[in-house]
């Protein structure tokens, strides 16, 4: 078999660059070592009837117009605001930390003291990194600071990463800042929505086109030797890729445990984060994300993380720190050396990229490739 390009990986990466190059008029295999499509995306029907999302739950939330009109020829939506309670101090209030949060927590005499401080120091509307709050001066903000850092993110960052919060690059925890504002919405993008019949859906429509090809339960090493292609494009783990010639980059893992119960909704969110209590860090109820209110039962799914280990687990996320940013750099090297071999997604650029950049990412390559 000879294709013009070999993609490795049927996740959100692979498969916009199999549909962009495949419209170019380019003939596209896809593989992928899983027996589905959609990476981490793959949502599916349990024996229950609930859309849920088997590697853990999928918002999708941009800025990007060019990102949300590229993927709307592929999918009707469904408007979505996600809704995130953390329970602090035995009260569920939402995440992340806002005005509203204070109310939550706080007197009304301590509550307006710290949210003038916030709004005069900061603006009304301005988002905090946590990491930046700690090291205001003003007792009132260094006290919310620490309030905030030991309830939120401390427990749940150790969980999470098996790291304290400033073990990590600050970029990871700046993903849910402190909100000088009411907007209790987890996300503040522009288009904030969730495909109508779901992601595997959208995913079949991207690539049911002529000139693409998807091979499943193919891991790459397998058909190497056996398919001819001008250029291959990598979505999987670089390092695996080089044989982790500069060592294995760390990556974290999660573990599920799903529940159905004979009841029509378990939490009172989509879903609810534990910062300070049991071994999970979060659960998750699908229906409340998909819309499937009508249905008298509900699924929710318990999340665990824990270590990577190749071949009894999945690599979900890059560590973004330092030290493992300059081992990337290394493979980033081997990948200059190579001719007609390209890098992308989550773990090939060893990047924590939500759907919407690994779909930029994944749409400037495709330039990057036509315009050479
Ligand atoms: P992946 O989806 O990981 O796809 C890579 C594919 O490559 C996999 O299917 C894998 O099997 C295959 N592969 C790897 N190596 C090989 C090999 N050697 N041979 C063959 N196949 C191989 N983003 C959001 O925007 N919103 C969210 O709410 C959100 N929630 C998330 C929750 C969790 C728990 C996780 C882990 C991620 C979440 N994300 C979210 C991020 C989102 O999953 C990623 O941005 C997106 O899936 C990246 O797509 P990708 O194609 O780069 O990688
Ligand atoms: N975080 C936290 N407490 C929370 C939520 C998030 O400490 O209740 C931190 C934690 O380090 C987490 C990071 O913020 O890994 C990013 O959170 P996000 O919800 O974006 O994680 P994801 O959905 O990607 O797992």
């Amino acid at each position: 078999m000879k294709v013009d390009y070999l993609i490795v990986g049927a996740g959100f990466t692979g498969v916009t660059l199999a549909e962009r190059l495949a419209s170019a008029g380019k003939r596209v295999l896809v593989v992928d070592r899983r027996d589905h499509i959609g990476g981490n995306a793959y949502d599916e029907m349990d024996s229950h009837g609930v859309l849920i999302h088997r590697y853990g739950p999928h918002i999708f939330h941009t800025n990007s117009k060019k990102v949300f009109d590229y993927l709307s020829r592929f999918t009707e939506w469904r408007p979505y605001y996600h809704r995130v309670c953390a329970v602090v101090e035995g009260k569920e209030v939402p995440l992340p930390f806002s005005l509203a949060t204070l109310r939550a927590l706080f007197s009304q005499r301590v509550a307006d003291r710290l949210e003038e401080k916030l709004v005069s120091r900061f603006g009304y509307g301005a988002r905090v990194a946590i990491l930046r709050l700690r090291e205001e001066e003003d007792p009132d903000l260094k006290f919310l600071a620490d309030y905030v850092y030991r309830n939120v993110f401390e427990g749940y960052t150790l969980k999470q990463w098996g790291l304290r919060p400033e073990e990590l690059s600050p970029s990871v925890t700046a993903r849910v800042p402190v909100l000088v504002s009411y907007d209790t919405r987890y996300f503040q993008d522009t288009y904030q929505v969730m495909p109508k019949e779901g992601y595997t859906a959208l995913f079949r429509r991207m690539l049911a086109h002529s000139n693409i090809k998807v091979l499943l339960r193919a891991d790459w090493r397998e058909v190497e030797g056996e398919v001819r292609f001008d250029r291959l494009i990598f979505t999987g783990p670089i390092d695996e890729f080089f044989g982790y010639l500069h060592g294995a980059l760390p990556y974290r893992s999660l573990r599920f445990h799903m529940e159905t119960l004979r009841l029509p909704f378990f939490q009172s969110v989509a879903q609810v984060n534990y910062p300070n209590e049991h071994a999970y860090t979060r659960i998750t109820e699908f229906k409340r994300l998909t819309g499937q209110d009508y249905l008298p039962h509900t699924t929710v799914a318990f999340e665990y993380s824990e270590a990577y280990e190749p071949g009894r687990n999945e690599p979900y996320y890059p560590v973004p720190k330092d030290e493992n940013e300059a081992r990337y750099r290394k493979y980033l090297e081997e990948a200059r050396k190579l001719k007609s071999v390209y890098f992308a997604g989550r773990l090939g650029d060893y990047r924590y990229y939500n759907m919407d950049q690994a779909v930029a990412r994944a749409l400037e390559l495709f330039e990057e490739l036509t315009h050479a």
